[in-house]
């Protein structure tokens, strides 16, 4: 089912917050097409000003550049709002192992911060980010909700926080909160710079620049790559749940599993490039395998993953031919 037939009030008001980030931003997009009103709250820390310009001078759109880290900013920003999607926090592992504290003031308290405006603001419902790292080094595959393992990373731990004070919100204030552990999203608007890039647009850019991509470690890890517009239908669907599916988080991927090296093969073959990669050592606290069971928001959320891993990278082959700019 296309996210584009659900229906919510007329007049619904959504905040997402990181809406000028690779997700966030197809968020936006998403409900302006589906016509109604999106604020968006971001600092531009990774984000970028040229994935909100498009939409600013739409009169359904609001952009607030703001810290999720400053209460009086999320106060603000959810005063009347119906839905919060919170996306803003700062992804990569091995970023986090490089700043454990950063990532502490920023992904949990930022969060912390959101939930507490929400909640003040009687905000419907509160869907927000997490992530499959919260699986930590939990060898069962495929990873399923209520099986985790030792966390293996500050960012993983910040996401875990995340959901543990979410469950609190709806316990104790009736906050209906619904934790989406995202597995490694993929699409248009990805960014494919800098040193701790998402592979897939990394390695599309390279390979359209004629240069051989490093793989971290030897290629044969493999991911539930899903892409985005799976992750946006979950968004929506979770705002439309039901208050019994809430203080939960809920795997949120194709239900697929790709090797790294396959995927690299089949997009230079996509791009009719020759090009071998290089081999670099694996990162720090990456995870060898990670598939997802996508039952419980299935069942819950009522979830229904739209686009294969093949679909999706057919799309995302086509997003980066026209826009990246080289
Ligand atoms: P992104 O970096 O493109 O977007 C994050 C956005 O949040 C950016 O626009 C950034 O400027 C903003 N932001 C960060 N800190 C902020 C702050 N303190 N105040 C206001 N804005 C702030 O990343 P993304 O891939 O779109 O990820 C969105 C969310 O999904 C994040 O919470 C991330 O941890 C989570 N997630 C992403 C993936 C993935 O594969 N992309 C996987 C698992 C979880």
């Amino acid at each position: 089912m296309n996210y584009k037939m659900l229906q919510f009030p007329q007049d619904s008001i959504f905040l997402v917050t990181g809406g000028a980030g690779f997700i966030g931003s197809n968020l936006c997009e998403a409900i302006l097409e589906m016509g109604y009103k999106v604020r968006c709250l971001d600092d531009l820390s990774t984000g970028e000003e040229k994935n909100v310009e498009e939409f600013l001078q739409h009169p359904n759109y609001k952009f607030i550049k703001g810290d999720v880290k400053d209460l009086d900013v999320c106060l603000e920003a959810c005063a009347g709002v119906d839905f919060v999607l919170n996306q803003a926090a700062w992804g990569s592992v091995p970023r986090s192992v490089e700043m454990p504290l950063f990532y502490a003031q920023n992904n949990i308290i930022g969060t912390i911060n959101m939930l507490e405006a929400s909640c003040k603001c009687n905000v419907k419902k509160f869907v927000y980010a997490s992530s499959s790292s919260v699986y930590g080094d939990e060898p069962t595959l495929p990873k399923k909700e209520g099986k985790e393992g030792n966390l293996l990373s500050p960012y993983a731990v910040s996401k875990m926080v995340n959901e543990e004070y979410a469950k609190q919100y709806t316990k104790y204030y009736g906050l209906d909160t619904y934790g989406l552990r995202y597995f490694n999203v993929f699409g248009r608007r990805q960014n494919p710079n800098g040193a701790y890039a998402a592979v897939i647009p990394k390695f599309l850019k390279q390979l359209l620049k004629n240069e051989a991509p490093t793989i971290n470690g030897d290629g044969k890890q493999s991911r539930d790559f899903t892409y985005i517009d799976n992750v946006i239908q979950a968004n929506l669907k979770a705002c439309l749940a039901p208050s019994s599916s809430a203080g939960e988080a809920f795997n949120i991927a194709y239900g697929g599993r790709e090797f790294l090296i396959d995927i690299y093969y089949g997009l230079a073959k996509a791009l009719n490039k020759n090009i071998e990669p290089h081999f670099g050592p694996a990162r720090k606290g990456d995870i060898k395998h990670s598939n997802a069971d996508i039952s419980k928001a299935k069942i819950m959320l009522g979830y229904e993953p739209e686009y294969s891993f093949e679909a999706g990278i057919k799309l995302a082959i086509e997003w980066y031919k026209e826009n990246l700019s080289l």
